[in-house]
């Protein structure tokens, strides 16, 4: 593990390696957990189109489930919201159609993951992925209760769930350079299969600020963006580069895009400010027709639930510098 392998050689262990370096590893506080909002209705799907998933199966991994703990309010939340077996075979299946496409795709290939444990524990934060030790093809994804009985609406519990779940998931099959690739690109895949299937919560918000390696849905959008302007399959053939490769930014981003990653990020930025003025100009037009479906959409924050900050929780053995897993 961690030496350059050509492509034709065997399968690299896809260990999910944590940020080797904190530059990269946005804070928690940048990716809060989605407030709770008091949507009656399932949140919208996301504003971009949803990549049409194939209808191939893939084999799956052995599949567990664990609950440290049945008699936490959190246990029997997570057991009605979702049938556990389907939740977990289902997004398995969105993760690998849209980093893989078919099990016969000759041009990316599966990581050798045999099995994905699914533990639901009280933790603080709301979860992160983790291989266990003796063997980095069994994965397990630590899930808290506490976040699934305190920090989610009754009426958002399965979108969310299926969510954080699918996000998860990402990390048991993506590749990350032999390690070397910045957690901010580990988890902007990772929201950006999110996003694709259809589990966006309502709280993201594209945006174009900052840095493009930030992380999460804030770099989800740039792939997503990067996408639509270099071709569907652009993210599943970074995804294939990190299997191969040390990751070497310069290098990396113009094989990849013709265009070192800076630039690209500029181009984002002036594509979405462009995005902006015709969506702000649109609804000056519509001004005034449609003010009742705009008070709809304002999200009320419930403020008698806790505001759990950053996505992941820290996996047990770091104390002080939340590791993003
Ligand atoms: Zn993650």
């Amino acid at each position: 593990m961690g030496e350059f392998q050509p492509p034709s050689s065997p399968l690299p262990t896809p260990v999910f390696t944590p940020p080797q370096s904190s530059r990269h590893v946005p804070p928690p506080s940048e990716t809060p957990a989605p407030p709770p909002t008091e949507a009656t209705t399932p949140s919208p799907t996301p504003s971009s189109p949803t990549q049409s998933i194939s209808s191939t199966t893939f084999p799956l991994p052995k599949l567990r489930l664990e609950i440290r703990d049945l008699n936490h309010k959190g246990a029997p939340i997570f057991l009605t919201a979702v049938p556990a077996s389907n939740a977990l075979q289902k997004s398995i299946q969105d993760v690998l159609k849209l980093l893989y496409v078919s099990p016969t795709t000759k041009t990316s290939t599966v990581p050798p993951t045999r099995s994905v444990t699914l533990i639901l524990r009280s933790m603080p934060g709301v979860a992160y992925t983790t291989g266990t030790e003796l063997d980095a093809e069994h994965k397990e994804i630590h899930f808290s209760l506490d976040y699934i009985q305190n920090s989610i609406t009754a009426p958002r519990r399965e979108h969310e769930i299926m969510g954080v779940l699918t996000h998860e998931m990402v990390h048991c099959y993506q590749y990350d350079a032999f390690g070397t690739c910045p957690g901010g690109l580990i988890e902007g895949v990772a929201d950006w299969v999110r996003l694709h299937a259809g589990l966006s919560p309502p709280h993201w918000k594209k945006e174009a600020s900052g840095k493009w390696d930030a992380g999460y849905q804030h770099t989800g959008y740039f792939l997503e963006y990067l996408e639509q302007r270099f071709g569907r399959g652009l993210v599943r053939r970074l995804n294939e580069k990190l299997r191969i490769e040390k990751y070497q930014e310069k290098r990396f981003w113009t094989e990849l895009c013709g265009r070192p990653v800076e630039l690209l990020w500029a181009d984002y930025g002036k594509s979405f400010k462009k995005e902006k003025g015709r969506n702000e100009e649109e609804g000056k037009e519509g001004e005034g027709r449609n003010e009742d479906e705009e008070c709809v959409m304002v999200e009320k924050e419930d403020t008698t639930i806790p505001t759990k900050k950053g996505f992941h929780a820290e996996p047990k053995s770091t104390s002080t510098n939340p590791r993003v897993t």
